[in-house]
């Protein structure tokens, strides 16, 4: 036996070692799927198989990176490096743009990101005079990019009177062509939005027999990794690739199925067996990633979820630490916890930050934590959120590179024609938009074309167009011989762009100067690795692609050792030995915009059981009494995934009796009693009172950690007070107390502070000082 082969089970062997034929892998979390994958491509080359002929889609590049590396050590990276590796989208880029005449794009087409394709949007949206709150672009967006992922054209929306009526009926009859203005527009820019990729790909596979057949016979084995997470056009291309030989092998959890408000489609999943002839089904068992504990408590809460395959998983590592569950007053209560406890964890342990992963269900959650591991000193790192690709400069930068390769993408062509500035106004932008959409042709077209054009544009403006599009053309030749980093130089140089910023002269500008510089090192690191790999040149198109189709995941691009801070979502099968999830509150997980049926309720508890099984040692769950919503301090009811974990798993930080029920009075930090909230909460219906007190050791354990986030929980010693007392508080300065009311923990005051006016203070929260 091949050595690789013993860092399998038997049960993960037997799906690497069926050569041929169609299987599919369901497994619970953390049971081996990704490796047997990765093994499994290992096992198919060492058997004489062509990596040109393996095809392996991913959910992130980065995992397809070190699935890579991982295979590159077994077979040798010679071979490794010819396998076909990533994402679906950079997967079919490449094809894409290798066959794109056939459908009618140049080779060069531009890919546009989601900021792109809503600006394109919003544009139609006021050109067609609608109501841009009745037509909010981005739920536009939303609804055409699910057309899209459902593979319903233009064509199929006008014919298909049931998707009219619904659109009608939510208010927007004009859906249809919006859908349609939006469509031309791109495809006369030259652009494919990120569901066109697939769409696109469809279509290529579908119209012409003969490209189907070249890449059915080159993708002779074709793996797929997170099947649950594929939607109907992504499914249709795998199936459609791997008809001829049907050599395909899919792993996926449905049970981590989490991406269905994206058009996720679990039947995929189930319904494999239907779609092959002799399908094996492999299942594996074993958990190796994480402890007793984990893998229990996941258990109990997915089990809650009335639609599943049910799947057994156990794991043979130790009991470990239960799972510590934690209330705070506050978000901010709630950073300083997660953050000492890191702090804490670390240094007992000898760890280093990478081991810790804060997972939040918004990316809202992140402000918190940041402010909270910056006063620590903690070094970390967020994923998702915008991008460095997409902060403005970057993206004036990178508007210029996308033009010069594609002079028709309009969206860059838009952003930088008079930036910096040159005298080019909106009238004339205007009057440009309207002969491009009157001729068909694209803006930068229209100017090239301006003698034969009969223009309201004066010569003095027709001049500095023709400037700018003389220097774009300028670049465009640079490019044909220049690698991407020469360019890049060129562009920031030529164009003045920096030299605008140094203008600037802000710390804001110097932060901006640096991050050009920073894009700058990175095109230089990208050329160097294409030109190492020896098959590329580092042209700035290779670059232009990268950067399109990097997945969030994949800007991890520097070493340092930091705490990970990302959207469960993102963190799909991704491992740390130390994982908090924050936040765990009703309305905001489970979401409140998914609370209305089952199926959506079951999605998020999915969201749920992903979170909990990326942690390997230890769990950390932590919710607030109250949290900033929508600029309002709300009352927050602990999540219900809390209570559905088997109360055996979980190790309560507070006393087990405050838990189910709200405070009695919500009152802000300071102690300021919100009066729209006097009101007493009653426990939930339907839940039982809390089965156990906390322990001895419990207790002890709190009170070790409590120090750490302050404790306004717990009552302030409370100054005995009289109407007509002169006090003294830390914000509002000095103040007459008005009136008395209530008696012992719900005592409060009505103050009238020289510096705040008259306040109703919950006296075992306001510190006050008697004078
Ligand atoms: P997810 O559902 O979260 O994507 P998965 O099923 O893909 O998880 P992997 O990521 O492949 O699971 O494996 C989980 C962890 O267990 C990894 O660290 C992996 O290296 C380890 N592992 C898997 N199988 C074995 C094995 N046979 N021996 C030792 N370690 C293993
Ligand atoms: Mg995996």
């Amino acid at each position: 036996m091949e050595s690789y082969l013993a860092e399998l089970n038997e049960a993960q062997r037997a799906p690497v070692l069926q050569k041929d034929g169609a299987m599919i892998v369901i497994a619970g979390a953390g049971s081996g799927k990704t490796r047997v994958l990765t093994y499994r491509i290992a096992y198919l080359m060492s058997q004489g198989v062509d990596p040109f002929n393996i095809l392996s889609l991913t959910f992130t590049n980065k995992a397809a990176r070190e699935m890579k590396n991982r295979i590159s050590k077994i077979v040798g990276s010679s071979e490794a490096k010819n396998l076909w590796m990533g994402t679906f989208h950079s997967i079919f880029a490449k094809i894409l743009r290798f066959e794109a005449d056939k459908l009618g794009y140049p080779s060069n087409f531009t890919i546009y990101d989601t900021q792109d394709s809503q600006s394109v949007i919003r544009a139609v949206i006021k050109d067609m005079r609608l109501d841009k709150d009745v037509y909010k672009y981005k739920q536009v967006y939303n609804r055409i990019s699910s057309f899209k992922n459902s593979l319903i054209t233009v064509k199929a929306y006008f014919q298909n009177p049931e998707l009219q009526e619904a659109d009608a009926m939510s208010k927007k009859p004009r859906m249809g062509e919006i859908y349609q203005a939006y469509v031309e527009r791109c495809f006369k820019a030259g652009a494919m939005d990120f569901d066109d990729l697939l769409l696109k790909t469809n279509e290529l596979l579908n119209r012409f027999p003969e490209v189907l057949h070249k890449y059915q016979s080159r993708f002779r084995y074709i793996l797929v990794d997170e099947y649950q997470d594929t939607n109907h056009s992504q499914y249709l291309i795998v199936k459609a690739l791997s008809d001829k030989f049907q050599n395909i092998c899919v792993v996926g959890d449905d049970a981590q199925s989490i991406y269905a408000f994206r058009g996720a489609n679990i039947n995929n999943i189930l319904n494999f067996q239907k779609d092959y002839e002799n399908v094996e089904m492999y299942r594996l068992e074993q958990n190796y990633r994480s402890t007793k504990n984990i893998v229990n408590a996941a258990n109990s809460i997915i089990d809650k979820n009335k639609t599943k395959l049910e799947k057994v998983v156990w794991t043979a590592n130790d009991d470990g630490p239960k799972i510590v569950v934690n209330r705070l007053l506050t978000d901010g209560e709630e950073g300083r916890f997660v953050a000492s406890s890191i702090f804490e964890t670390k240094m007992q342990n000898q760890l280093s930050n990478g081991d810790f992963a804060i997972l939040y269900r918004t990316n809202a959650q992140s402000r918190a934590m940041e402010d909270a591991l910056r006063k620590r000193d903690i070094p970390y790192r967020i994923y998702g959120g915008l991008s460095f690709y997409q902060r403005k400069e970057i993206k004036d930068i990178l508007s210029y590179l996308r033009l010069l390769i594609n002079p028709k993408d309009e969206e860059a062509l838009k952003r930088i024609i008079n930036f910096p500035a040159r005298g080019i106004g909106q009238t004339t932008m205007d009057r440009l938009s309207i002969a491009a959409n009157q001729y068909g042709k694209s803006i930068f077209e229209v100017i090239e074309n301006l003698d034969h054009l009969d223009l309201k544009i004066n010569k003095s403006t027709r001049n500095k167009l023709e400037n700018f599009v003389n220097m774009i053309k300028s670049f465009t030749i640079l490019s044909e011989n220049a690698d991407a980093f020469v360019v890049a130089d060129t562009v920031t140089k030529k164009t003045g762009l920096v030299q605008e910023m140094k203008k600037d002269g802000t710390p804001e500008g110097v932060a901006r100067i640096e991050n050009i510089e920073e894009l700058l090192n990175g095109i230089r690191d990208f050329v160097e690795e294409q030109k190492e790999l020896a098959d590329s040149s580092g042209s700035l198109a290779e670059f232009l692609e990268d950067v399109a189709l990097a997945t969030d995941m994949d800007k991890d691009t520097s070493d340092e050792d930091r705490v990970a801070l990302m959207t469960i979502h993102l963190a799909k099968g991704l491992e740390f030995p130390y994982v908090y999830i924050v936040g765990l509150e009703e309305d905001l997980f489970p979401s409140s915009m998914s609370m209305n049926t089952r199926s959506e309720l079951e999605e998020e508890r999915r969201l749920f059981y992903v979170a909990l099984t990326r942690a390997e040692t230890q769990a950390y769950l932590t919710y607030t009494q109250s949290r900033y919503r929508w600029g309002k301090l709300v009352d927050a009811e602990p999540s219900r995934f809390i209570e559905e974990i088997d109360d055996q798993f979980l190790d309560y930080l507070v006393p087990q009796d405050d838990y189910k029920y709200k405070p009695l009075i919500d009152t802000d930090i300071f102690g300021e009693v919100d009066k729209s909230k006097l009101r007493q909460t009653k426990p939930k219906k339907g839940t039982p009172p809390p089965a156990h007190k906390p322990t001895e050791q419990q207790l002890q354990k709190l009170r070790k950690l409590k120090p750490a986030a302050s404790e306004p929980a717990k009552a302030t010693k409370t100054v005995n007070l009289a109407e007509g007392n002169e006090v003294e508080h830390m914000r509002f300065g000095k103040g007459k107390v008005l009136k008395i009311e209530g008696v012992g923990q719900d005592q409060k005051a009505e103050i009238d502070f020289e510096n705040g006016g008259i306040k109703n203070l919950l006296l075992r929260f306001a510190k006050l000082k008697l004078l």
